[in-house]
């Protein structure tokens, strides 16, 4: 259903049951869904020490790596690690993470995932916080001519995606908002036309 859609990436969320409270799976299951998968996968790595697996998700399809700000005491070096696996590199926030702590590196990253509920289980309510962090993310990239996505992941439906885009983020990551809808494929419809965006 979703490779006939409008939708733009697959987001595939990893929890290892460490860094969040909850599992969900790992580079077995990305394989399988990289094979039948025709739209990117975009892999938000939920878990600790994320460094010793980057080659691994990669080599299971992952096109995008995202790993967590606050799992990577050598984010710098992590990043590069990513990008030498030909993935786009990611960095994912919790949100009590500010993002000004992102000023010193966010010229080598691809896309910025603001947690927008704490991570770890679906369906959770959308914290408003990170409308005002989206602009303030945005003024940084712009400030420093960088190219880097804003991704929004967490409670993302047909009520936030305007303010959400307006703030500037670029991709959104709807779960629930889509797939506990009457008619994914038409919600789908209805969030990309609110504008151009990736979702
Ligand atoms: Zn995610």
């Amino acid at each position: 259903m979703i490779n006939g859609s409008q939708a733009d990436w697959y987001h595939v969320d990893v929890m290892d049951g460490r860094f969040v409270p909850n599992i969900s799976f790992g580079m077995f299951i990305i394989k399988q869904m990289k094979a039948m998968a025709s739209k990117p996968l975009d892999v938000h790595l939920m878990i600790a020490e994320p460094e010793k697996y980057i080659e691994q998700f990669r080599e299971a399809g992952a096109d995008v790596i995202t790993v967590h700000y606050e799992a990577c005491p050598h984010l710098h070096r992590t990043i590069q690690q990513i990008k030498a696996t030909g993935a786009k590199a990611g960095v994912a926030l919790n949100p009590h993470t500010p993002v000004s702590l992102l000023a010193d590196i966010i010229e080598d990253l691809d896309l910025v995932c603001l947690m927008s509920v704490n991570p770890g289980f679906g369906g959770q309510k959308f914290i408003y916080q990170t409308v005002p962090k989206t602009r303030q993310l945005k003024e940084i990239i712009t400030t420093k001519n960088a190219k880097t996505l804003i991704e929004i992941d967490g409670g993302v439906g047909l009520q936030n995606a305007e303010a959400l885009l307006k703030a500037g983020a670029d991709v959104l990551v709807a779960g629930s908002a889509i797939f506990k809808s009457e008619n994914p494929l038409d919600t789908i419809v209805r969030m990309k036309n609110i504008s151009g965006l990736e979702m």
